[in-house]
């Protein structure tokens, strides 16, 4: 494995801070990552040399920002490995994507009496936007379950598949439990009935290389902010031919064709048409910078790297008495636990005071949590910056909490 840990930490200058006076142990990567000084700078410099509206200007700074951009559309489809960069929609996050084909997709494919599939380890932005549209269009939503070590139950997909089927939503990797779900072999099976397949790749990109064509998906979405990039940035990825007949969602500039009055617009080309208003361009900027980063570093590299601290820290959290560990043994980038009996706040309160970072409450999974039946979880998230030393001080900071609270 070629992975110089020091070097990458040494990359991302808030990982020096202090945070209650100890050493910050970030983790909570799942939630959002931290930058490195590659995406800070790019989008620095692009606000100092290189910033202008992209699209309408004929001036040189437009032009050369309309470059940067468009540039990164490119990178973005290689980087999924997408056929065309007319696959590339830029949107705020993996929430918007998702909202865009609930929208887009769902006023033109569905129609009452239709079903929509989910599962129960969905977050919440993979859920409440087909909810909305089923409601709008009299849908159904079908809902696949869990295996007892929180993998997806694929044996009922048959079962939950009819002619009526229309979508399929699914999450590569779940936020709370890590699990790795066989998307490939689920969109094979969604696609051979006709279904339309979605996949929530929020928690995946920056854990493993991902291929849309490879999963054969028709939808793949994630947020730049979990892959090291700016906040309010994210790609969909959507098949072109679908694109291509999907109407425009948001209206706006930058959208059209030609706009008349009172009534006849006309809309300008898929990704485009999906893209209305000024977009975010430091933050296309940033995202570029992301990617490009991620893929030097490789990402065979840190997905092995992960890994191997993965398993450290599992053996670590094996020795705390009273954790109870959720989700299979299998897993990329996130741990989540309860101490006991102790409420996730307290657990991450505590750890809190020893600088370290977790997320604790319901992670924007509650039927998630209504499946294990607790209120909440804490989660520990693993980046590729991440050290065995911050992994231990997790054990040892919930050995000693446990110790404190009793129980
Ligand atoms: N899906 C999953 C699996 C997620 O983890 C998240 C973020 N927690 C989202 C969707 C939503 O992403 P965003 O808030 O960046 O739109």
């Amino acid at each position: 494995m070629n992975f110089d840990l020091a070097s990458v930490r040494a990359d991302f200058p808030i990982l020096a801070r202090e945070v209650n006076g100890q050493p910050l142990a970030y983790l909570d990567s799942a939630a959002s990552a931290q930058k490195p000084l590659a995406v800070i700078n790019a989008e620095s410099h692009f606000y100092q040399h290189g910033y202008a509206a992209v699209h309408r200007g004929i001036h040189t700074l437009s032009a050369e920002a309309t470059t940067d951009m468009e540039n990164v559309r490119d990178q973005a489809a290689r980087f999924l490995n997408a056929s065309s960069s007319e696959e590339i929609v830029f949107v705020k996050g993996t929430t918007e994507g998702i909202n865009l084909v609930a929208n887009s997709w769902g006023s033109r494919h569905l129609t009452p009496g239709d079903n929509i599939i989910v599962t129960t380890m969905e977050h919440h932005a993979n859920i409440v936007p087909w909810q909305m549209i089923a409601e709008r269009m009299g849908a159904e939503i079908r809902v696949l379950g869990l295996t007892p070590d929180g993998e997806l139950a694929v044996e009922q997909l048959a079962a939950l598949i009819d002619s009526r089927t229309r979508m399929l939503a699914v999450a590569h990797v779940s936020n709370v439990l890590g699990t790795i779900n066989p998307v490939n072999a689920l969109v094979a099976q969604a696609k051979a009935a006709g279904v339309t397949t979605l996949v929530d790749g929020a928690q995946s990109v920056m854990h493993q290389k991902v291929d849309v064509q490879a999963i054969d998906c028709d939808f793949y979405t994630f947020s730049g902010h979990k892959i090291y990039g700016p906040t309010g940035i994210g790609i969909l990825y959507g098949r072109k031919a679908l694109l291509d007949e999907l109407p425009p969602w948001e209206g706006g500039g930058s959208m059209i064709d030609t706009v008349t009055l009172p009534m006849g617009t006309t809309y300008t080309n898929a990704p485009w048409r999906f893209e209305a208003g000024t977009p975010n361009t430091a933050g296309i900027i940033g995202l570029g910078a992301a990617l490009a980063y991620v893929e030097a570093l490789g990402l065979d590299n840190i997905q092995q790297r992960e890994q191997q601290l993965m398993q450290y820290a599992l053996d670590k959290l094996a020795a705390v008495p009273g954790l109870v560990i959720y989700g299979p043994q299998q897993r990329a980038g996130v741990i989540a636990f309860n101490l006991a009996q102790h409420h996730a706040y307290d657990v991450g309160s505590f750890l809190d005071q020893y600088g370290i970072a977790i997320r604790t409450g319901h992670h924007c999974a509650m039927p998630l949590m209504k499946h294990y039946g607790v209120p909440a979880m804490c989660r520990a998230s693993f980046a590729m910056y991440n050290s065995e030393e911050e992994a231990d001080r997790l054990a040892a900071g919930l050995i000693r909490i446990h110790r404190l609270l009793g129980g």
